[in-house]
């Protein structure tokens, strides 16, 4: 097998779905963010694990990620976040994935489809955008919706879902949106109700206004990036510990890989496209099979570093698509050949560097260091 893998700690991962459990209102239900191959931390593990623990749904982003959890066997109800086109819709209620649906023509299509599949009852979910300016109808035209979904034969209205913009802040003039979108979401509810329309589950709060702001939990939260180990930022995570509250949450993914080479380099040669950086004195150079096309950003060269054994080694010169090269001094005694190198991963066990620290080095956020590992990489499900 390639040295260079994705480790995934299942018992992290339960770990983390315990701490969100601790803080959920009685009757909440859990819908658990799986989409992205579970932000890089393999779908299919995520999806069985947050199943055994009781999540009432997993969503997704694209109808073939719900046909991979069905072929895997898993049952649970999946909540499709994000829109497919018209070619999906059959696929779509063939495999029992509960779409967001916000306007009159897609309400319709999916009638008519599965009228051909002569599917009843299939459930949907009606998307509200108070604010976050995605997908979604607008506040007041929910009713409307609504009762368009209660006309149709085979459609069912199963729950009503928005999206925060800012929940992760916690300035006064976001706290202020995050009321108000919160505000209009339950007008809309209301007046699905007075038009006699059960809106059924309530959701609004992805990870960080679950956690933080349990007011606005209602019938159903969608944690993503929290089950993976990380706070949706900074943020939040000060905001949390301000409130006294603290999840022990623990990295699920360690990306790695091994020393595949030592080589010695004398003054003035250069490492890597572009000579970037050359050696100023005599040094040894591990060479490590693993690039850009892994989901090391080629950006981060140089400043990355990584950890073998313990202790911090940079990243010199640049990045490439399949290999890249760490300084680790002349004749160090702490690296050999074929030690582990880890990219990042949980610091209970041994990695210097978690996601977020890489996130701030790039400027992003840890969801997309994770998400960057690529598919050549091979998950390593450890239970
Ligand atoms: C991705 C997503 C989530 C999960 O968000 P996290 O910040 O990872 O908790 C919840 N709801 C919607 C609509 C999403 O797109």
């Amino acid at each position: 097998m390639r040295c260079t893998k994705a480790i995934i700690y299942t018992e992290n991962l339960k770990n983390n779905i315990s701490e969100i459990k601790k803080n959920l209102k009685p009757g909440v239900k859990l819908c658990c963010a799986v989409k992205a191959n579970g932000y890089g931390n393999d779908a299919v593990n995520s999806a069985r694990t947050a199943e055994t623990m009781g999540a009432a749904y997993l969503a997704i982003a694209t109808v073939s990620e719900g046909i991979e959890l069905r072929k895997a066997g898993i049952g649970t109800d999946l909540l499709l976040l994000s829109p497919c086109c018209p070619e999906e819709f059959s696929d779509l209620l063939e495999n029992s994935i509960t779409p967001l649906v916000f306007d009159q023509e897609v309400i319709s299509a999916l009638n008519i489809t599965a009228s051909r599949l002569k599917k009843k009852n299939c459930p949907v979910f009606l998307a509200v955008d108070t604010g976050m300016g995605r997908i979604g109808c607008y506040p007041e035209e929910a009713a409307e919706l609504a009762k368009k979904i209660a006309e149709t034969e085979n459609l069912e209205l199963k729950g009503m879902i928005t999206h925060f913009a800012v929940s992760d802040g916690i300035s006064a003039e976001n706290k202020a949106f995050t009321a108000k979108q919160f505000e209009s979401f339950m007008t809309a509810i209301e007046n699905v109700r007075r038009e006699g329309i059960d809106p059924g589950i309530r959701t609004c709060a992805a990870s960080a206004a679950g956690i933080a702001m349990p007011e606005y939990q209602l019938d159903m939260i969608r944690p993503g990036i929290i089950l993976y180990g990380y706070y949706a930022d900074e943020v939040t995570k000060e905001y949390l510990e301000s409130k006294g509250i603290k999840l022990n949450l623990k990295p699920v993914m360690q990306f790695e890989t091994e020393v595949a080479a030592i080589r010695r380099f004398s003054p003035g040669q250069s490492v890597s496209y572009g000579r970037t950086w050359k050696a100023d004195k005599e040094t040894d150079i591990a060479v490590l099979p693993v690039g850009y096309a892994d989901g090391l950003l080629r950006r981060n060269s140089p400043g990355l570093k990584v950890t073998i054994n313990g202790k911090a080694y940079p990243i010199v010169g640049r990045i490439c698509m399949d290999q890249c090269m760490a300084d680790i001094g002349k004749d160090n005694p702490d690296v050999k050949r074929w030690d582990k190198a880890i990219i990042f991963g949980p610091k209970e066990k041994g990695s210097i560097f978690d996601a977020d620290d890489i996130a701030k080095m790039t400027g992003t956020i840890s969801y997309e260091i994770m998400t960057s590992v690529s598919s050549r990489v091979k998950r390593i499900i450890q239970k």
